[in-house]
């Protein structure tokens, strides 16, 4: 969707430099060399290089979806917006009877790298509790460039956790009992967030892996973009926040879970 906004955007400016470009050597032809009148019809001819032009953005679409506009020297700095949540945004993960009210909850939209080695601006809700915590590791992982595959709220996936998984989606809240349990997982108060769950999944105890995309990652150390492994330095950002990792878990492990005190 942004991306679309985006290039409709460029190609509008685009077209109206063009445009202005065009209208302007016309102009000046007319007013300096009136004897050079002939010459400047065809010039309307010349601005027909227009849709050439046009091309150009669509063949660089490096700023991709990201919101904020790269820089020549390179790309965006990290950047993060804080919102109030709302019900229709939630309207598939969280109901009345959920442990943590609307008014409890954050939208983070922020940019993250992804794995096409390209700034992307993602969405993610936490616990308000949880923002200041977030925005500064996911703001360290920016900036080592560390790859996030996608970061959609659960509810481009109907609060479906099985298939934001599949889908490769970083997510944090979603109003759902603990994988396995009858209490409220970490999720559901906004406390816990999933990484990469393809490179990272959910592993049983005797060993199995529910999503097919997911089997190469199920064993550590991997070495491979957006793994993370023990003792590494996205499980240091996040520890050193007092948030726990899933792959520290004894007999299931969760190699895509972070929550703020575990669990
Ligand atoms: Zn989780």
């Amino acid at each position: 969707m942004a991306r679309s906004k985006f290039t409709i955007r460029t190609r509008a400016a685009l077209a109206m430099a063009v445009g202005c470009l065009a209208a302007a050597s016309c102009g000046t032809a007319t007013s300096q060399s009136s004897p050079a009148q002939p010459t400047s019809s065809p010039l309307p001819t010349s601005a027909a290089p227009e849709p050439t032009a046009t091309t150009t953005p669509t063949t660089a679409p490096e700023p991709g979806t990201a919101t904020p506009t790269p820089t020549p020297a390179g790309p965006p700095e990290f950047a993060a917006k804080i919102s109030p949540v709302t019900r229709q945004l939630l309207k598939y993960s969280w109901r009345p009877g959920c442990p943590v009210p609307l008014s409890g909850l954050r939208l983070i939209t922020m940019t993250y790298w992804g794995f096409d080695d390209k700034p992307h601006t993602g969405e993610l809700v936490v616990n308000k509790s949880a923002v200041d915590d977030v925005v500064s590791i996911f703001r360290r992982l920016y900036d080592w460039r560390w790859p996030i595959n996608k970061m959609e709220v659960v509810d481009v996936y109907k609060g479906d956790d099985f298939d934001s998984i599949d889908a490769n989606n970083t997510s944090a809240f979603n109003c759902r009992p603990a994988t396995g349990s009858s209490s409220w997982s970490k999720h559901a108060y906004g406390l816990a967030i999933d990484i990469n769950p393809r490179e990272n999944p959910y592993v049983s105890s005797n060993g199995s892996v529910a999503h097919s995309n997911a089997r190469k990652f199920a064993k550590r150390p991997v070495r491979a973009p957006g793994v993370i492994n023990p003792g590494d330095r996205v499980v240091k950002a996040f520890g050193a926040k007092g948030w726990e990792w899933g792959g520290y878990w004894s007999g299931i492990k969760d190699y895509q879970h972070f929550s703020k005190g575990g669990g």
